[in-house]
């Protein structure tokens, strides 16, 4: 689904485009047409879901032909808070770039006089909290009469804060012709009732909650080079204490490459994409689930509709394209109090993503350096060495022996791996335990990282 399938105009899919949206939300792509139709609109939908553009977008056209007229605003939006109502306006002001919709902000804390001569001047769009409307009603400096689309905006927090009888008040002053847009993130029976008495036979769209990151949920961002994204992945399953945990790739085919190196490296793992067939998804989730896999490698359809909660790990083998696949992703982990931990690999290609993240998580992601992976030293490896690692996944796997897990035998090794790299591929390590990789293709080098051969354990009287 585009944008341009919802019907907005050129100059609003311009200011869409220069906004950085590349998909409308689920939201976004039932409401808009919907909106744009003239119906009226229940949506169930909380922040983050991309409600505001939900609304302002159709607003924007709708109201683009005709003109306000003095104290008669041809539309009104009422907000529970000053916050919201500010992020409304700048949601218009971005989307309304190419369009000259007047706007005017009716809050608390901001100057009266301001206001009425905004007032005065005539608006397209009036932003406000029910507090101050009513008391610029009384005043005489606004009519209400004029109001073609009412959007009713976060209600639910309207009816908790003690606004409901002053929003009934001022739509009790509009003309009964006109398209009301109610939106609430829950539908307790007080709002249905408003909803009955306000709106006229709307469309109901509800859409998921984005599920904000659970608090529960420490992230973590580490950048790589896309062909140090496995080597990365395994640095970090083997330096977290994973108990169990969902990997994410963007496409199905990344899914098996990555669920076989995973496997040839020694973690127990298991594939989860919508080419497999029910009985062996079913059989997959089972063991996932039993404990008998540790890791299930997953695509976004096909981790959605998984009961899966409250594992310890999620990592984002790919920066997912859509912002809320990420929300959706990491809130596997976490849940319930419970501490859980999520990871994403990112590649220098992904910042446009990233920022969507982001911007819909409102924070940025902590960035960590997977030390084990030594990217610079890949920086310059010779041609031949990419090459081979671009060929077939498998290939590719027996290509990546300079190990991860070992920084400093990395470092030692690093000039020599760089000229060895381009040697023939080092062969397969048998090892269970990652851990003992080679660090260089020139041939098995046993480490003694966490793998202390039995001899050595034993006391030394024993051993002599
Ligand atoms: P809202 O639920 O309206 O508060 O929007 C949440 C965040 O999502 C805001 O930061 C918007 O800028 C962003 N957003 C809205 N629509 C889209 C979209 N189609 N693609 C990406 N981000 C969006």
């Amino acid at each position: 689904m585009t944008f341009d399938s919802l019907g907005l105009s050129s100059n609003t899919l311009k200011a869409v485009t220069d906004a950085g949206y590349t998909e409308p939300t689920p939201i976004q792509s039932q409401a808009i047409p919907i909106v744009l139709q003239g119906r009226d609109v229940l949506g169930c939908a909380q922040t983050g879901t991309g409600k505001t553009a939900s609304f302002t977008l159709p607003m924007i056209e709708i109201l683009s032909s005709g003109r306000a007229r003095a104290r008669m605003p041809r539309s009104l939006i009422l907000t529970p808070t000053r916050e919201l109502a500010t992020q409304i306006a700048d949601n218009f002001q971005i989307y309304g770039k190419y369009h000259k919709l007047s706007m005017a902000l009716l809050i608390g804390g901001v100057s009266m006089t301001d206001q009425q001569r905004a007032l005065d001047r005539g608006v397209d769009v009036l932003i406000a909290t029910p507090g101050r409307i009513l008391d610029l009603f009384e005043r005489g400096s606004i009519l209400l009469t004029g109001v073609k689309v009412l959007v009713i905006d976060e209600a639910d927090r309207m009816l908790d804060m003690g606004f409901i009888p002053d929003v009934e008040r001022i739509v009790s002053l509009l003309s009964p012709i006109r398209q009301t847009l109610m939106f609430s993130a829950t539908m307790p029976p007080e709002i249905r009732r408003l909803a009955d008495k306000f709106l006229s036979s709307p469309k109901e769209i509800t859409v998921a909650p984005p599920a904000s990151p659970a608090e529960t949920v420490t992230q973590a961002l580490a950048t790589v080079k896309p062909i140090d994204k496995r080597e990365a992945l395994r640095a970090l399953l083997r330096s977290e204490p994973v108990e169990n945990a969902l990997i994410f790739c963007n496409r199905k085919k990344d899914v098996d490459v990555l669920d076989r190196s995973l496997r040839k490296h020694g973690f127990s793992a298991a594939a989860l994409h919508g080419d497999m067939s029910q009985p062996a998804r079913t059989e997959t989730l089972e063991a996932f689930k039993a404990g008998k896999v540790t890791l299930l490698v997953a695509t976004d359809v096909a981790g959605r509709g998984l009961d899966i909660q409250g594992l310890s790990h999620v990592f984002n083998f790919d920066v997912p394209i859509h912002a809320e696949d990420y929300v959706h992703r990491i809130g596997r982990t976490g849940r319930a109090g419970r501490p859980g931990r999520a990871f994403m690999l990112a590649t220098p290609a992904d910042g446009k993503y990233l920022s969507a993240i982001n911007k819909l998580i409102g924070r940025e992601i902590p960035t960590v350096t997977v030390d084990a992976v030594a990217a610079a030293e890949v920086d310059d490896a010779p041609k031949a060495r990419k090459r081979t690692r671009s060929t077939k996944a498998n290939k590719a796997e027996t290509a990546e022996k300079p190990t991860t897990a070992a920084k400093t035998s990395r470092r030692r090794s690093s000039s020599k791996a760089k000229a060895s790299e381009t040697k023939a591929p080092a062969k397969p390590s048998r090892s269970r335990n990652a851990k003992s990789e080679p660090a260089n293709s020139d041939g098995p080098v046993v480490g003694m990282g966490d793998h202390v051969p039995a001899f050595m354990l034993k006391p030394f009287s024993e051993a002599g």
